[in-house]
């Protein structure tokens, strides 16, 4: 994605990028300070309907909290959506606030602990077991509580998938149970009191090529119909993961949403419906639902030039957003999409270096990127922040404030 494509999203007031129709800068001084994030909430809803209108009228949509759990952005997603994904307590808590049905709501990610266990069976959601004995501690406290668990297991499949930004399925993995060991573990669980939903896979993040993806959905559905055969329980559940992946760098391209639409309308037409009517099929997205919504706004507290190139040094940087500095699990560093945001008439550019303001030379936001003269004061936009932003960055890191988030 360029800058060109990105400020278009969000569109213009008066020569200044606009959230929710307001200019940045009036923006900047409602929220009262910056460095700040902002989400939009028109383009959650514009997103969502794009999924929906795509994606076949049943295949549920799953919301993975992970990518942005501000409460007012999870509750507004919790409307537009069927579920949620949680991988924590917090999460949890925050996905049960929203007032989605816990049975809609699925816990997923390993290392759970014993209290963590104990919260989520005392709430009725599904918990999705990554290791047999995790299974086992899920039976235990279902026991100690009382109460019949909602179980799921998350399986790592046989196959892995190339082309995403984070493998997480096939070969050795701390993700689910290993294919071939399900159907014992199924056998191991056929005697406990659980109420058992049916299976996970979720193989990788950050994919933009569809027919990986489709070829991910086949694989997955192949290997979730033959795992059922030996399930002592009706399979009720099948979360085929998701890895949509949207466009950071100038010459990614959108993933072929409509591919991956017909792929999953043959998948449950000859697979699915035939072999496992009573299931609900899920496909569970983070960052292409919320990623292209938000922005992370600074403001430019000195500009300088050293030997030939001009620094504008901004009051945010890695600490809020980790990703643009190119320090979160990306090989090669490249520049996310930047803008100034108070001057998008202007079109002559210069190329310039945005640094933060941490003494680290990490902590770069753009290097050599084209962006009209630019001084103190003006505001400095980095998009596509909505997802893994400033829940996945270092925030303690050298002592600044927590910026704050907003929903617009
Ligand atoms: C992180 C995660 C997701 C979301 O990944 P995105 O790339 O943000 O869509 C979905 N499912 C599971 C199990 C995850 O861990």
């Amino acid at each position: 994605m360029t800058a060109h494509d990105a400020i278009a999203t969000f569109g213009t007031v008066d020569g200044q990028l606009a959230v929710g129709g307001i200019p940045l800068e009036r923006l900047a001084q409602r929220v009262g300070s910056t460095p700040f994030f902002a989400y939009d909430r028109a383009l959650l809803e514009r997103r969502i309907a794009l999924l929906r209108a795509t994606l076949p009228p049943d295949i549920e949509l799953s919301y993975a909290m992970k990518a942005n759990p501000m409460p007012a952005v999870a509750q507004h997603i919790a409307r537009l959506v069927d579920s949620i994904d949680v991988a924590s307590a917090l999460e949890l808590r925050t996905a049960l606030d929203t007032g989605m049905q816990p049975e809609r709501i699925s816990f997923a990610g390993p290392g759970k602990t014993i209290a963590e266990i104990r919260q989520a069976v005392a709430s009725g959601v599904v918990i999705e077991v990554e290791s047999s004995t995790e299974a086992g501690r899920v039976v235990a406290t279902g026991e100690d509580l009382g109460l019949r668990p909602r179980l799921a297991v998350r399986v790592n499949p046989d196959f892995a998938i190339k082309g995403s930004g984070m493998r997480m399925g096939g070969g050795s993995q701390q993700f689910g149970v290993d294919a071939e060991a399900v159907p014992a573990l199924l056998e191991s669980l056929a005697s406990t009191d659980i109420d058992f939903q049916g299976f996970h896979i979720f193989a990788g993040s950050q994919n933009l090529r569809a027919e990986i993806i489709c070829e991910a959905q086949r694989r997955t559905v192949e290997l979730m119909l033959g795992l059922a055969k030996a399930s002592p329980w009706p399979v009720r559940y099948l979360n085929l993961g998701g890895g949509f992946g949207i466009p950071y760098f100038e010459r990614d391209t959108p993933l072929d949403l409509e591919a991956v639409g017909a792929n999953l309308a043959s998948l449950l037409e000859d697979e699915i419906r035939p072999n496992l009517p009573e299931a609900r099929t899920v496909i569970e997205l983070g960052r292409y639902i919320v990623g292209e919504s938000g922005i992370y706004v600074t403001r430019v507290v000195d500009r300088k030039e050293s030997r030939g190139q001009v620094y504008l040094v901004v009051d945010g940087g890695m600490h809020h957003q980790l990703a643009a500095s190119g320090n979160l699990g990306q090989a090669i560093r490249r520049n996310y999409p930047v803008a100034v945001g108070n001057r998008m008439e202007q079109t002559a550019l210069t190329k310039v270096n945005v640094v933060g303001c941490l003494c680290t030379p990490l902590d770069l936001l753009g290097d050599q990127v084209p962006l009209p003269e630019a001084d103190i004061g003006d505001l400095v936009v980095v998009f596509q922040a909505g997802a893994y932003g400033l829940t996945a960055s270092p925030t303690a890191f050298l002592g600044h404030p927590m910026p704050p988030e907003i929903l617009v």
